[in-house]
């Protein structure tokens, strides 16, 4: 599977969409999902074009990784989610519905968020 270049996120990206932005430094974007599932709902997409963590762990340099990863932090952190805690997701592929072909990791936080996993449909 090559990368999608009109995947929304990357759009998102080159601006031709807008979004709620939050937080963007030189390896990462974030801004609120659009449909959020918790009072916060963050999504945080690396710059770089990588369809999945599959893709991002496999092919991104060390550079890009710690850049995406510290992001991820800093984010949680501007969101005031450390002290009562929060949940970071990332949906590789089919059996995780992974919706969007450009990897994103969600930040909830704002309420208890339950148990790990739900229930197979
Ligand atoms: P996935 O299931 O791929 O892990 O999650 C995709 C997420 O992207 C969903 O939570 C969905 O609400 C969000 N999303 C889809 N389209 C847009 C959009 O155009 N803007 C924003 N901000 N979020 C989106």
């Amino acid at each position: 599977m090559s990368y999608d270049n009109q995947n929304i996120f990357a759009r998102i990206l080159r601006g031709e969409i807008p979004c709620d932005k939050v937080y963007e430094n030189e390896w990462a974007l974030a801004f609120h999902d659009i449909a959020p599932q918790a009072p916060t709902h963050i999504l945080v997409i690396p710059k770089g074009q990588y369809i999945s963590m599959e893709d991002f762990s496999s092919n991104a340099s060390d550079s890009e990784i710690v850049g995406y990863f510290r992001a991820i932090g800093a984010v949680a952190r501007q969101a005031g989610a450390t002290a009562d805690g929060y949940r970071i997701l990332a949906n590789h592929g089919k059996n995780a519905h992974q919706e969007v072909p450009h990897l994103h990791t969600h930040i909830f936080a704002g309420r208890d968020l339950g148990g790990m996993l739900g229930r197979p449909k």
